[in-house]
């Protein structure tokens, strides 16, 4: 019989190693499901396909810098009637990101805009797109602060890597002066290249008060709508009505918060 070379050292050198660590059992496995040599094959490779996707999702997960973990699967669209399931499933093949497009998700607090931007950005994950989460006004202060230390040109370019960036609360909070044209230089080195989803509790026509100056805002818009989706999503805020039916909060004391 031929000598071979032992296998744990090959399967290290090319990196097999979920084959490597459980070869033992996936090799009883095979010889009970009795699998002819090129069964056998492609069952090792998928165990080590398998083992490196989920590495990979992993990863993508933990550079993403998700602030919660949300899953479509757990977003509950009956609660929703505003958002089309159809819409979401299409976006979440994440053809969009592919394409560079944008999404704009806006609507009042607690409908739920969060949820479905980490959700979307996890689903390209899976689908092996970089994605990076952020909020607007932590984008725009690590611009400005780079940009007062001679490193803007680094910062656009970290902000500009992944293929899908995720800025969640546009316009919660009013930016100083020179945020617009942080945020607009950052849009226009993405433009076409890297997909954009931002989130946001103003509609596109209040822009121009998010970055205190129209025209800056127009520009910003112009590129972000080139190509883009926007779904507005309406409706009372899902935390008030959980809180609502499970009886924590009468509804009229509900029904005066959602009116103040
Ligand atoms: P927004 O970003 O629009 O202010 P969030 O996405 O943060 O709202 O939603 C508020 C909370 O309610 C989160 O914990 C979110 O997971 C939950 N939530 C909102 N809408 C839904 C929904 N339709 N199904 C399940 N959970 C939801
Ligand atoms: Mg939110």
């Amino acid at each position: 019989m031929t000598a071979f070379q032992d296998l744990e050292p090959m399967l290290t050198r090319l990196k097999l190693t979920a084959i490597r660590d459980r070869l033992d059992n996936l090799l009883d496995e095979a010889a009970q499901q009795e699998l002819n040599l090129r069964e056998a094959l492609a069952f090792l490779c998928q165990a080590e396909v398998e083992h490196k996707d989920q590495r990979r999702i992993a990863m993508g997960l933990s550079v993403a810098r998700f602030p919660a973990v949300r899953t479509l699967e757990s977003f509950e669209f009956e609660a929703q009637p505003a958002v089309d399931p159809k819409q979401i499933r299409e976006l979440a093949a994440s053809r969009w990101v592919a394409h560079g497009d944008t999404v704009l998700l806006q609507g009042p607090p607690g409908v739920g805009k969060t949820h479905l931007a980490i959700a979307l950005g996890r689903e390209a994950i899976t689908r092996g797109y970089s994605v990076l989460f952020t909020t607007a006004i932590n984008l725009v202060a690590n611009l400005a602060k780079a940009q007062g230390e001679g490193r803007l040109e680094e910062r656009l370019s970290y902000y500009s890597g992944p293929k899908l960036l995720v800025v969640d609360e546009l316009g919660y909070l009013s930016f100083d002066a020179g945020a617009g044209n942080l945020f607009f230089q950052l849009v226009s080195r993405r433009y076409e290249k890297g997909a954009i989803l931002i989130t946001s509790n103003r509609s596109v026509g209040e822009w121009g008060e998010i970055f205190g100056d129209n025209v800056i805002a127009t520009a910003i818009l112009d590129r972000l709508l080139h190509h883009s989706q926007v779904i507005t999503i309406k409706g009372e805020s899902y935390r008030l009505k959980e809180k609502r039916r499970s009886g924590l909060i009468k509804t009229a004391l509900v029904e005066g918060i959602e009116k103040s």
